[in-house]
């Protein structure tokens, strides 16, 4: 496939109008056809956004003559960028609402977690304190009160991470502790960087050895 038909300038027909009023000079019949183009931007054929001025267009239904510039200037100044032109466009800031909104969302459950912990939470957490970032987990085991039990992964990661590495568990043998004010403060600065609670029967945050 070319450039050309992934995205670029095209010419789209905006409007079409059939004038039954003016007499033709050349045949005399009564049937003009005006049609106005603009140019657009388009991503796969889609309009995204119009480029440059509407050009309009008269012939005689039966015998092509083209005369009529007044009627010409009406039509033309009387007529609108349909909103098609921007469909693209219409389409792009539909998508962007759409991640903002689930991403809101989420933040909004990630909240919620912190707020009321259950047993089985999986916390990421980003730790930046050393030069050199690092993630891992905890899971949330047992809650006492206000107090947290937390086991932590045997693995640290590199890089932000949403599913434990295959070779990676929960260490049984190490519980840290904390309570639920240290948890939401962990949160508030950002040093929990996802909670994870319904997680795949498969995922490896079951796994504690
Ligand atoms: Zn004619």
């Amino acid at each position: 496939m070319n450039k050309q038909a992934l995205y670029g300038k095209k010419k789209v027909r905006i409007r079409k109008i059939n004038d039954y009023s003016i007499k033709c000079e050349n045949c005399g019949q009564y049937h003009q056809v005006f049609t106005i183009d603009q140019s657009c931007f388009h991503v796969f054929g889609i309009p995204f956004i119009p480029l440059g001025k509407k050009a309009i267009r008269c012939a005689c239904a039966f015998c092509n003559d083209s005369f009529n510039t007044k009627k010409k200037e009406d039509y033309l100044l009387e007529a609108r960028t349909p909103l098609f032109m921007f469909s693209g466009l219409i389409l792009a800031l539909g998508l962007i609402f759409l991640v903002i909104y689930f991403n809101q969302k989420n933040q909004r459950q990630t909240a919620e977690y912190i707020q009321e912990p259950m047993v089985g939470d999986v916390y990421l957490i980003k730790d930046d304190q050393t030069e050199k970032q690092r993630y891992y987990f905890f899971k949330l085991v047992k809650i006492r009160t206000d107090s947290l039990f937390l086991l932590h992964s045997y693995l640290e990661y590199d890089k932000r991470v949403t599913e434990m590495q295959e070779n990676d568990y929960f260490v049984l043998e190490d519980t840290l502790f904390t309570i639920q004010s240290d948890l939401i403060k962990m949160h508030a600065e950002g040093e929990i960087d996802a909670v994870e609670r319904y997680y795949h029967e498969k995922s490896r945050f079951h796994i504690e050895k």
